[in-house]
């Protein structure tokens, strides 16, 4: 029984990591990347393999299917994301087992230099014994988030093969794009028609998310006065030195993501652009509370204004646009989703832990536009780069999680 889920998670992460499908920030199409189609339609032959109802790739890249319920209740959907992160090398993904991890050092055959260890990575520690999936050092895992997809797989197909089990109608939806941001579109919410979700996007075993940072983007458009050096006395306005001000005026010891933690805020300057006639800046405003982030979209706004008078012949705009709101707001008004899931875990004897994200998941905008959407651990470590690791055993506890969550939103609640 302890081993029940193992294989089949081995297996199917391996598969999945295997074939890329990294977003792409830069592009305007969706899914924002052609490569994501290869996975999402593996998905799709695989889900109608095991028997799933209703499957279909739908025209803005999400897969979607049906597990019918055994017996009533609410229904319940269950996402994971396809798409690897754009931060970091995701071509030719070499997966291999460390099968019962000794607690030592793990080195990795392509990049001899690359060394995780259990002493700066203490989560790796925990897990002596266990089986250890990393790639080979030059490129990320991406378990982030196939480990998420691999333990959907395996749940749902268990319930196919055992309809003695209750459970209520599960709705699967394998989104693109989440790392960039665009993995809940409109008409995702009233294709996927559950009363609740969860995202497979978590860490440590135990990790029952309900709150995220809220998000804003902002970008600054600065129009100096071009003209020949030459004959530029008294006349030229450079961007450049406009662009610079505004920065070095923003905190920098402080408000950062290299200086902040736990429930505090930034502002991330991501990206400057331009020459000495016009520049862009790009940024992105995050913090847990709604007026504390309004506050620092004003602080950004003051800056820019005061920059503004030192030079009234400059043009500087800022605008700021919303991207998710903490999804705390909403499940805080209905805590089902997230009891179930503790109730879940207690019963597996695994200890709930809710710690803020300090980013936002599909789940964010999905619980903003009406779908209450926690986020689940599925045991990835070390995202977005080439010590990517996760546990096969961690792996199977998120699956029991998921099954031991069916089971119990079958049951009416009192
Ligand atoms: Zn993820």
């Amino acid at each position: 029984m302890v081993h029940l889920f193992d294989q089949e998670l081995e297996d199917r992460l391996i598969r999945y990591a295997t074939i890329d499908s990294q977003s792409d920030e830069a592009s305007k199409s969706s899914p924002s990347s052609e490569i994501q189609l290869d996975i999402l339609r593996l998905l799709e032959d695989e889900l109608v393999g095991i028997g799933a109802k209703d499957v279909r790739l739908t025209e803005y890249g999400v897969v979607l299917a049906t597990i019918p319920g055994t017996v009533d209740g609410p229904t319940v959907g269950l996402l994971a994301h396809v798409d690897t992160a754009p931060q970091f090398n995701a071509t030719d993904v070499k997966p291999r087992v460390i099968r019962g991890y000794n607690g030592g050092d793990i080195t990795f055959p392509d990049a001899p230099e690359l060394v995780l260890s259990p002493e700066e990575y203490p989560y790796l520690a925990e897990k002596v014994g266990q089986d250890i999936i990393t790639a080979s050092g030059t490129t990320l895992l991406g378990a982030d988030d196939k480990a998420g997809i691999a333990i959907i797989m395996t749940a749902v197909r268990h319930l196919l093969n055992h309809p003695e089990i209750s459970h209520p109608t599960l709705r699967i939806a394998f989104t693109p794009d989440e790392e960039i941001g665009r993995g809940v579109t409109e008409p995702l919410p009233g294709d996927l028609a559950a009363d609740f979700a969860y995202t497979f996007d978590g860490a440590a075993v135990g990790e029952i998310e309900y709150e995220s940072f809220s998000a804003d983007s902002a970008e600054i458009n600065i129009m100096g006065i071009s003209i020949h050096p030459g004959l530029a006395k008294g006349k030229m306005v450079n961007a450049l030195h406009l662009a610079s001000k505004i920065i070095t005026t923003l905190p920098q010891a402080t408000m950062t993501p290299e200086s902040t933690e736990k429930r505090e805020g930034f502002i991330h300057a991501t990206q400057m652009h331009g020459d000495a006639a016009a520049m862009t800046i790009k940024l992105i405003l995050r913090d847990f509370e709604r007026e504390a982030l309004t506050a620092k979209g004003d602080l950004l706004q003051q800056v820019c204004l005061a920059v503004q008078a030192t030079e009234p012949r400059a043009k500087i705009k800022c605008t700021i646009r919303p991207q998710y709101r903490n999804m705390r707001y909403w499940l805080e008004t209905d805590m089902r989703p997230v009891d179930l899931a503790r109730e879940a875990a207690i019963k597996l004897g695994i200890e709930p832990v809710s710690v803020p994200i300090r980013g936002g998941t599909d789940g964010s905008i999905l619980t903003e536009m009406g779908i209450p959407t926690p986020n689940i651990f599925t045991g990835m470590q070390n995202i977005h780069g080439p010590l990517e690791w996760i546990s096969v055993q961690d792996m199977a506890k998120a699956t029991k999680l998921c099954l031991t969550l069916a089971e119990l939103a079958a049951k009416p609640t009192n």
